[in-house]
């Protein structure tokens, strides 16, 4: 069992303290879980460097002025912590012997993906998560958002799930990251076509032309729609087409380090998936789904 995809700062703090102790604190609450192997993928957008690369992509004659605020606020608050500090605490943390691979959490940005791979080309990354929170400058994701929330009572939720899987489809085809995280994100705030399947097909289809994985995670339970990231109906079609899977708890802070894992690994169950896939210098290698820890504090009850 794997936990790919975990954040070293919640959203609403704006200090990037970097420590190894609490690297060390992941991974023995994974263990319990019987988690075998951390990713560390913070959001690159955290990042100064992320900043100087990416830094006013919402200045788009397209883009509603409130959202273009909304995100400049946004990205001013997050893009203060330094990328080479971070990638240098995950490498002690690996030489401590701490079962942790680096990442990074990779967002979309239209057009401007070859920039991003060129940046992270210069870093010794494990594994990159490729991601949608936002389509145009619609952070979707932002629940707390007042501005990004009413959004959802003014669009039709089909042309949402359809831009938000157009933006997944130009993602994987940019080649720029390994897995897709969260795939279904979109369904975040509860809102879902009556006939899912044609967008769960374009998303599939995406992943398995793309070569990339798709990761499995608990998040979607902690959230309004109250399931895990993808759907069955999406994570069937993944099966089908052969997609290789990891799973992740998208934790932002300890207590959900691992999160629900036993649950986990019953979806993986209910479509037959004893194989998941992990990573080293971005090169894929298999890794079992092990058998549940009776009593971990990943139980269900
Ligand atoms: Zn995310
Ligand atoms: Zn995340």
């Amino acid at each position: 069992m794997l936990d790919y995809h975990l954040h070293l700062w919640p959203h609403s703090e704006r200090e990037t303290p970097l420590r190894i102790e609490q690297l060390a604190a992941y991974c023995a609450r994974a263990q319990e879980a019987g988690v075998a192997e951390l990713a560390l993928t913070e959001h690159l957008f955290r990042f100064r460097q992320a900043d100087a690369l990416l830094g006013g992509f919402w200045d788009d004659e397209r883009v509603p002025a409130a959202l273009a605020e909304s995100m400049a606020r946004y990205w001013r608050f997050h893009a203060t912590a330094d990328l080479d500090a971070y990638v240098r605490c995950a490498q002690e943390a690996k030489a401590a012997g701490l079962p942790v691979v680096i990442g990074l959490e990779v967002d979309y940005y239209e057009g401007r993906m070859d920039r991003v791979a060129d940046l992270l080309a210069g870093y010794p990354f494990d594994v990159l998560l490729g991601s949608v929170h936002w389509v145009g400058s619609w952070r979707f994701d932002d629940l707390d958002d007042p501005v990004s929330l009413a959004e959802w009572s003014t669009r039709q939720v089909d042309a949402s799930w359809d831009a938000y899987t157009e933006a997944m489809e130009e993602l994987a085809a940019s080649s720029a990251c390994d897995v897709l995280a969260h795939p279904d994100l979109i369904k975040v705030a509860g809102h879902v076509p009556d006939a899912p399947g044609e967008w769960w097909d374009r998303i599939a289809e995406a992943a398995a032309a793309s070569g990339m994985a798709a990761e499995v995670s608990s998040a979607g339970w902690r959230k309004p729609i109250g399931e895990q990231y993808p759907s069955a109906g999406l994570l069937e079609r993944f099966v089908a087409r052969g997609v290789p899977l990891t799973t992740a708890s998208d934790a932002h802070r300890l207590e959900h380090v691992a999160d629900r894992a036993d649950d986990l690994r019953a979806v993986l169950d209910a479509v037959g998936a004893a194989e998941l896939q992990g990573y080293r210098a971005r090169v894929p290698h298999p890794v079992a789904v092990a058998p549940a820890v009776t009593g971990g504090i990943g139980a269900s009850g």
